[in-house]
Parts: structure tokens; C-alpha cells; sequence
């Protein structure tokens, strides 16, 4: 029995393929009738399913080749973000931000549009300067920055083939800082959104729903620490975001400078991160709207807080991928960490789905969500020629699932 992390998904696949090498994976592709990439199984939903075989990449040998001219590095694709940012670190380098946690693999991650926080900072997937990919036949297609169909081919939610390696660029090393503030008055929220998520580098606000105020915000700062934020008192000990959780296993606070990659997650790798025992959610709406989303979202607190461990709401700046759920526009993404219960949460997800929908929410692809396709097709303008690529790229639909048929009609 092959499941996801959060063993809510129980895949179809028959097997399960772990190549050793590029050679084994082309011909896996080619031979297979039905198939579909797996990355480290972080996702909430049935994306990465297959009637037919799973293809792990983890196996792969390992490559991190850091190109100094460029300023990118490669790196195969069943490297974790975790692994890859230690290697850049120890070579002085960097990535601009990372996600909540470093467990997940860099294809799975980018293939879905994962994000971290920071109104600067564009998602994960936005780093991706080369794709390469082994597509239905077993061959292999190189996409890179300049191609027109690059954009189409990052977050593609490993409907175009097995990402083999993928190059990122990568910036010089820097630290950060990360200081815990809790009980922001909801009313300072709201007059300040903006500006309290402009504030550092990456801000991460987290809300019970249980009152107005926002529990804690998680300030991470490139140079000088943050000492203070509106009426919110500085957290006088190390937190876990969900209430009452370990503290261990998060990255250390307390204003105390450290390397970038053990400030930016949330979780430390040697840990589980978040709580294991969960659902999730997410919602990207406009940033320019975000503060009337979130009142819309209040109005429906006495549903949501039952049900939840805890909501994070994040920034993320615009970029130009077709399938980014921040394609085209700043955004503000609602993230909800649910108790593992699916048969309460769906119908708070149904409400929260429809109170969202005057501001045009992008559901995260990886994550538990309702949206219908017809829905995610005005929501996405250039979904059609994305469908197109895949009928390029894999013209059999070998890559196709239940999911992906609905998605691309
Ligand atoms: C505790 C926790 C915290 C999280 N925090 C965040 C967060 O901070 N920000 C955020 O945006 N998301 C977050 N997520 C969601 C997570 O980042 C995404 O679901 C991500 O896609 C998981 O990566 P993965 O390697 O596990 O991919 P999988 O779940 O294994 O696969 C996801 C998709 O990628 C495809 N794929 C995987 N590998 C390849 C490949 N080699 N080639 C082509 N396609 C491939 C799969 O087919 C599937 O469609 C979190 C998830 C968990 C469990």
C-alpha cells in the first residue's frame, strides 16, 4: 500500500518505481502504459495518482553542480530542498526563499507552485530557470528560459513527464534572522496589512480564527532582527505555530542571526514538520484584496476554528509561469492546517470555497480543495494552451489521471 505523507491518499498505482539511473527511468517511461511522477508524497489530494506505476526519482543519482558564472545550480530531481540548501550553503550560496518545510523534493515542490513568504519574494517555482524532463517515448526534452513553452513547464503538475533535473538560480549566502510576535490586534491587521507584510523579509501571520487578533507572526529579517510590531508583544521563548506544539521542532527564534536555510522553514528537517496529523488547504487571492478576503473568511470563524490546528497567511510576489496559482498577480495566500477529520472539513471548505470566490482564490495545487475545473479554467487564462503542451509532450495521455482529465478537457 503505497500513501501520501499525511496517509489521507491511499494511491491506485500498481507499483512503485525508484530508477537508478537516468537510463532505467527513460526506459520505465517508455514501457509503462499509465504512469505518474512522486516526489516525497507531501501532497494533500489525489494529483499524483495513477491507475497504472509511480515514479520516484529519489533514487537518481545524486547531482547539486553549482554553475558560479550563471549563478544557478542543477540539481536532480530527487533532491530535497533540505539537502540542497546545505550543499548551497557550505558553497556559500543560497536560494532567495524556501518553503514552511525542507522535506519536500525540488520537482515535487516546483510541479505544484510551492511558496514561502515575503512580498518580494516569488514562489519556488519561479527560481526554475531549466527543466529537464523525460517525456512519454523516454526521451529527453530540455526546456529552458527563452522557450516559449518554458513557462508552461515548471508548475506543471507532472503532466509533461518525469522531471529528471532542474536548474535554479542561486544568489550568494546571507542570514537571517527570525523573531516570533504574538497577539496582533485584529484591528492593526486590518489598517496595516500591507505594511506589517512588507515589513521583513518574509512574514508569516497565523490565526486560530478562534478570536480577531492573530496568535503569533513569524518575522523572518535579512540584517537587523525585528523589535517590534504594532501592539504585538515579542514571544519570550521559542513556538511551534499550532498551539501547544513542540518548539524543538522548529527553526530557532529569537532575533538570533543564522544561516538562511535554517531561518526560512518553519520545521527543521530532523523533525516532523508541522503536526503529521493533518489536512491542508490554501487560497491565493489578489494582495491588493486580501484584507476583505480575510474579513470574508472571519465572518465563518465559528465553522473553521473547530476544525482547524491553525491558518498561516502568507505573501507572494507575481510571476509569469502559467499554472502558478500567483500567475500574473501579488497575492496573499490563506492556508488552513485542518485537523485530520475530511468528512468535517469538507463542507467548511465548501463555505470558505465560496466565500472566497468574489476574489478570484487560486486553490493550491497540492493541497485538499473543492474548486471545480470549469472554475480553475476562468481562473487560470492560459490553462488551454498548457493543455496543449501536454498533447505535444504526451500525446497518449500516458501521464494523464482522473484529475489531470478533468483539469485539461
Ligand atoms: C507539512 C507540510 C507543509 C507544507 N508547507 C508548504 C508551504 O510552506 N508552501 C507550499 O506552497 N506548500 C506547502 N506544502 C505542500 C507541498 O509543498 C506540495 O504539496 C509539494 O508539491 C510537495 O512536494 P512533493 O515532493 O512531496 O511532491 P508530491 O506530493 O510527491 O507530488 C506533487 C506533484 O508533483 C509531481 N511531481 C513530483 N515529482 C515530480 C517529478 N520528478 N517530475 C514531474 N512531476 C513531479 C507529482 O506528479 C504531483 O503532481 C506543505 C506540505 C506539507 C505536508
Amino acid at each position: 500500500m503505497i500513501t501520501n505523507w499525511a496517509g489521507n491518499v491511499t494511491y491506485s498505482a500498481r507499483a512503485l518505481h525508484r530508477p537508478s539511473s537516468l537510463a532505467e527511468l527513460r526506459e520505465a517511461v517508455a514501457r509503462a502504459e499509465r504512469v505518474r511522477p512522486l516526489g516525497t508524497g507531501h501532497s494533500f489530494n489525489r494529483l499524483a495518482d495513477t491507475s497504472g506505476e509511480l515514479i520516484s526519482p529519489a533514487a537518481l543519482p545524486v547531482v547539486m553542480e553549482i554553475d558560479t558564472a550563471a549563478g544557478k545550480v542543477r540539481v536532480s530531481a530527487g533532491v530535497r530542498y533540505g539537502e540542497l540548501s546545505r550543499f548551497l550553503w557550505t558553497n556559500g550560496y543560497a536560494l532567495s526563499n524556501l518553503a514552511s518545510l525542507p522535506h519536500i523534493s525540488v520537482a515535487g515542490a516546483v510541479s505544484t507552485g510551492t511558496h514561502g513568504s515575503g512580498a518580494g519574494n516569488r514562489s519556488l517555482s519561479a527560481e526554475v530557470a531549466a527543466v529537464e524532463l523525460v517525456t512519454a517515448d523516454g526521451s529527453i526534452v530540455e526546456l529552458s528560459e527563452g522557450d516559449d513553452r518554458f513557462p508552461g513547464s515548471v508548475v506543471a503538475l507532472g503532466a509533461l513527464g518525469v522531471v529528471a533535473a532542474l536548474t535554479l538560480r542561486v544568489r550568494p549566502a546571507y542570514e537571517v534572522s527570525q523573531t516570533v510576535f504574538e497577539n496582533l490586534p485584529g484591528p492593526a491587521v486590518r489598517a496595516h496589512f500591507t505594511e506589517i507584510m512588507r515589513s521583513a523579509y518574509s512574514v508569516s501571520l497565523f490565526t486560530s480564527w478562534t478570536g480577531d487578533a492573530v496568535d503569533q507572526v513569524w518575522v523572518k529579517s535579512v540584517g537587523e532582527p525585528a523589535l517590534e510590531l504594532f501592539d504585538a508583544v515579542r514571544a519570550d521563548g521559542p513556538r511551534h505555530p499550532i498551539p501547544g506544539g513542540p518548539a524543538e521542532w522548529c527553526t530557532p527564534q529569537l532575533g538570533v542571526p543564522g544561516p538562511w536555510h535554517e531561518r526560512l522553514p518553519h520545521f527543521r528537517l530532523e523533525f516532523t514538520p508541522s503536526n503529521g496529523d493533518e489536512l491542508q488547504s490554501e487560497y491565493f487571492v489578489p494582495a491588493d484584496r486580501a484584507v476583505e478576503a480575510l474579513d470574508a473568511i472571519a465572518e465563518i470563524r465559528e465553522r473553521i476554528a473547530p476544525v482547524l490546528h491553525i491558518s498561516e497567511i502568507r505573501a507572494i510576489a507575481a510571476d509569469e509561469l502559467w499554472l502558478s496559482p500567483a500567475s500574473g498577480r501579488d497575492s496573499v495566500a490563506i492556508h488552513f492546517t485542518w485537523k485530520p477529520d475530511a468528512v468535517a472539513v469538507e463542507p467548511v471548505l465548501t463555505l470558505i470555497e465560496e466565500r472566497l470566490a468574489p476574489y478570484a482564490a487560486r486553490p493550491h495545487w497540492g493541497k485538499v480543495y473543492g474548486t471545480p475545473p470549469e472554475r480553475l479554467a476562468e481562473l487560470y487564462p492560459r490553462l488551454g494552451e498548457f493543455a496543449a503542451l501536454t498533447r505535444e509532450l504526451d500525446p497518449r495521455g500516458k501521464f494523464r489521471n482522473d484529475l489531470l482529465d478533468s483539469l485539461l478537457r
